[in-house]
């Protein structure tokens, strides 16, 4: 009814597709300097007219169209075109895999990038950002824009410069610990991000909503209570589940039973281990956790002998990342290797909460319609569905449910069997490194040669190289989850690609003399004769960083390439033009076979990733298929399915190899998923409506200290914490009898380091304002002696001292307020039981205690600026 409300943009927007394609046929006959002056003129001319950007939103689309065409032969689609425009007005654009997402992101970053401020394409991975900045390089080179990247390689003093380009492509955890880091800064000269001004995310449901969960921690160390762990491993292993404790599958948690209290108790020779008192109770928690719930080569891999987190949504090991609590202590216990000293949280931010600095914020995904309502919610960001460019043929065929596990890995193989036997090239999704490594095995038995793609470190070195290569005829390529997200599989292989890795591999045969690939055939003859003409002994020197090496000279334009390097590039394209020829062919082959099938082996905790997984298949209208195999022991029924489902499958009595259609199944398989799509959702919310709290907080901080951290006259700030130190002491004072006021007038003189020449007697009998006038006349006069001092001794040491005390005592009781906050949400969540929101509750207290903390800032930083004097060594 109310369907007017949200109306849809398209139609309106599609007339402006129509403009940019005309303005576009214009461009064709502008020589390569007219059309890099472009750039410059609209800079000049969004200034002068001040406009608007939509103002010239068809104009700046169509350059970009144009020097992408110059550059890589490719025409922009209607559709990308439309894509372009819902990201320039904020919005999210779900366009599906294969669409030419990487493109579409150019012609918004470039018409805000006139504007100077600077534009972020933010991405999953270093593997991406790189290889979309490299184009966009290559690209924007027509135009006169600089193109930075920032990923976990990039040295910290080049940061700056990086971002300080038109448009940088960074990822999302380098985005975060960078801004994490600036807020740290202890001058002015360190602070390597200017400003939020638009960010473009791609994989954005990946970013804003798996990844959501877990908030970016900046932490340093502090010494280990390692018996603690121990012994709470010890005791976590004499307990039994169901007896002493149970465990609470579904929000993660255990509690212990009374008669595992007692235990504990008795054991660890204590009256009561809820005391606050005593520390254990976290302790023995934590153990059961490590325990029961996280699970090795699921939720975490032993990589050097560490524990390093598998992200279960993505299947990607999370490098450096550490559990929080104690939580990986635990695990490290359980697994018998170093424990390492717990962390202090220095800074941390959640996601939600750093893009949401961005003035301007869109991004693009293959799948975010199910998630509307949190990305409109949270981020105000409506989803627009942009239609592919050619229909998508791809079947979509309906689950099978077997009675249990084995049987349905049983299927999944004999399904792999016959996709093999056929030729048609197969994608395996699996939910976990162990899922994965338990299929691989079993296709190893029948003969039945595949790629595993997962966190393993070995493997993922490979990951998109393996995910190019996964259209080629009969390949079957294993994978956790979204492993390989924002690679494109082309069927019948990518020549790029391909050709790519031929060059690497044939120089480093040729320098190591291995013949395994000659003799078999790996390159044909035509290949070899093309291959022979690269001059080995160039490269020589070069073999450690033959991929490096050779990526640049492919994927850069730069113009003073050595003879070598331009052969190399000719021989280049040579091979890709070749390999066209034969992917092509084989592309043509798969297609009559039926194309890309991908299998699921579990539904997963949303709509939302299973279509991503099924979204690899049929591409730009390319045919495919896509079936799920599922069993009723699979997490989602087991934890989330209730009874009906398994009592449906007694009562129907079949075999146990013979699956159900989820036809049957499917109101209830999708109710599952729902309940496990919200349940996680109000995760979210809720650590979004907690972190809402302490980011108010943290702005405060984060302002206050950027406004000392740029001020050249800190003296003002000084004055400021000294009068309010004086009028918040004053009014503890005026509610206070005789007695006790005496003893509040000591404390301020104390504090401020003031000696007047009377007796405090006379002070209190004066009234309130001539105290309080009195006394702040006198903490100025006592400022500006002090001052005077240290001005003579050295002149300019007193602005220094200021900055430094001002923003040591920020950051320390910063980082101890961070630490409270964490307690205080665990235990508002152990109270959690009475009327009151727990939320209110948190809210209430978390004012007083960041109350506390500003009263607390300002008093030391007083105390300690009175009492500052200077030792001179003789
Ligand atoms: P997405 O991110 O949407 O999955 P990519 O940006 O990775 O897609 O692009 C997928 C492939 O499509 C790339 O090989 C790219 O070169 C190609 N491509 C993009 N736009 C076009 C176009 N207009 N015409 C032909 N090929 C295109
Ligand atoms: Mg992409």
């Amino acid at each position: 009814m109310f369907n007017f409300l949200y109306n849809n943009p398209i139609q309106q927007y599609n007339k402006i597709v129509k403009k940019i394609n005309q303005f576009y046929e214009t461009l064709e006959k502008h020589s390569e300097i007219e059309l890099k002056n472009q750039t410059n003129e609209l800079k000049i001319y969004l200034k002068n007219n001040k406009l608007n950007l939509d103002e010239i939103l068809i104009e700046t689309f169509a350059i970009v169209k144009e020097a992408i065409k110059r550059e890589t032969g490719l025409v922009l689609f209607d559709v990308q075109l439309l894509g372009a425009i819902i990201l320039h007005k904020n919005n999210i654009a779900e366009m599906k895999t294969g669409e030419g997402k990487t493109l579409v992101a150019m012609l918004p970053a470039y018409l805000n990038a006139l504007t100077g401020k600077g534009v972020h394409i933010v991405t999953v991975n270093d593997y991406l950002a790189k290889r979309d900045a490299l184009l966009a390089k290559r690209i924007f080179s027509h135009l006169g824009i600089k193109i930075g990247l920032i990923t976990q390689h990039t040295a910290y003093n080049k940061r700056k410069e990086e971002y300080n380009c038109d448009i940088t492509y960074t990822t999302n955890s380098e985005l975060g610990f960078d801004y994490l880091r600036d807020n740290m800064a202890v001058h002015k000269n360190e602070i390597v991000q200017r400003n939020f001004y638009y960010a473009i995310i791609d994989e954005v449901d990946s970013i804003l909503i798996d990844e959501a969960r877990t908030p970016l921690i900046i932490s340093g160390k502090t010494e280990v209570t390692n018996n603690f762990y121990k012994k709470a491993q010890e005791i976590a292993s004499s307990l039994t589940n169901k007896q002493d404790y149970e465990i609470d599958e579904k929000s993660r948690n255990i509690i212990l039973t009374e008669k595992g209290v007692l235990f504990c108790e008795h054991n660890l020779n204590i009256q009561n281990i809820y005391s606050i008192k005593s520390p254990w109770i976290k302790y023995i928690l934590n153990a059961l956790k490590a325990k029961e719930l996280f699970i090795k080569n699921r939720d975490y891999i032993l990589k050097n002998k560490q524990v390093t987190i598998v992200d279960e949504f993505t299947g990607r090991i999370m490098e450096g990342r550490r559990w929080s609590e104690g939580l990986h202590q635990a695990i490290e216990a359980k697994e018998n290797i170093k424990i390492e000293a717990e962390n202090k949280t220095l800074a941390s931010i959640t996601y939600q909460n750093l893009f949401l600095l961005y003035t301007k914020l869109c991004g693009m995904t293959g799948t975010a319609k199910t998630e509307e309502n949190e990305f409109l919610k949270i981020y105000k960001l409506p989803v627009i569905e942009v239609p592919t460019n050619k229909l998508c043929i791809r079947k979509d065929m309906p689950d099978l449910v077997y009675k249990s596990e084995y049987n349905k890995w049983q299927a999944i193989t004999n399904e792999c069997f016959n996709m093999y036997q056929i030729g048609r090239p197969t994608l395996i999704g699996t939910t976990s490194i162990e899922k994965s490594e338990l299929l691989a095995q079993m296709l190893e038995k029948i003969h039945i040669p595949y790629n595993l793609l997962n966190a393993k470190p070995e493997n993922i070195a490979r990951e998109a190289e393996i995910i190019t290569q996964a259209g080629k005829k009969n390949t079957i390529t294993i994978s956790t989850n979204m492993a390989g997200r924002g690679t494109d599989i082309i069927l019948g292989g990518n020549a790029h690609k391909i050709a790519e890795i031929t060059i690497i591999m044939y120089i480093k045969d040729q320098i190591t003399s291995n013949e395994k690939h000659t003799k078999s055939n790996f390159y044909s003859r035509k290949m070899q004769t093309i291959l022979d003409e690269i001059n080995i002994e160039f490269f020589k020197l070069k073999i450690n960083n033959l991929e490096t090496e050779i990526n640049n000279i492919i994927h850069t334009n730069h113009h003073n390439k050595n003879q070598e390097e331009q052969k190399v590039l000719k021989i280049y394209k040579k091979l890709v033009s070749e390999y066209k020829v034969i992917c092509e062919t084989e592309k043509k082959e798969i297609l009559s076979l039926g194309g890309l099938h991908v299998i699921g082996t579990e539904r997963h905790e949303s709509r939302r990733i299973d279509n991503q997984l099924r979204g690899r298949s049929g591409r730009q209208g390319d045919k495919g298929t896509s079936r799920f195999f599922l069993s009723l022991q699979d997490n989602l029924f087991r934890i989330f399915g209730g009874s009906t489902i398994e009592n449906l499958m007694k009562q129907l009595n079949i075999n146990d190899n013979i699956p159900i259609e989820s036809i049957i199944l499917s109101k209830s398989l999708n109710a599952a998923q729902k309940k496990v799509e919200s349940y996680f959702y109000d995760i979210r919310k809720k650590l979004f409506e907690y972190d809402e709290v302490i980011n108010n907080q943290r702005q405060a901080i984060y302002t206050e200290r950027k406004k000392i951290l740029e001020s050249i006259f800190t003296r003002d700030c000084i004055i400021e914490y000294g009068e309010c130190t004086i009028n918040e002491m004053l009014n503890i004072y005026e509610k206070e009898n005789n007695n006790k006021r005496q003893e509040i007038l000591k404390q301020i003189l104390q504090l401020l380091n003031i000696k007047i020449n009377f007796r405090i007697d006379e002070l209190i009998k004066m009234n309130f304002f001539e105290i309080k006038n009195f006394l702040h006349e006198q903490f100025r006069i006592s400022y500006d002696l002090k001052e005077a001092y240290l001005e003579e001794l050295r002149p300019g040491l007193v602005r220094q001292l200021e900055k430094y005390y001002l923003l040591q005592q920020i950051d320390k009781a910063w980082q101890e307020h961070i630490e409270k906050m964490h307690l205080l949400k665990e235990y508002i969540g152990w109270r959690s039981y009475g009327q009151q929101d727990p939320i209110v509750e948190y809210k209430n207290e978390a004012f007083n205690l960041f109350i506390n903390m500003v009263t607390y800032i300002r008093q030391t930083v007083i105390y300690l600026i009175m009492r500052s004097r200077l030792i001179i060594n003789l």
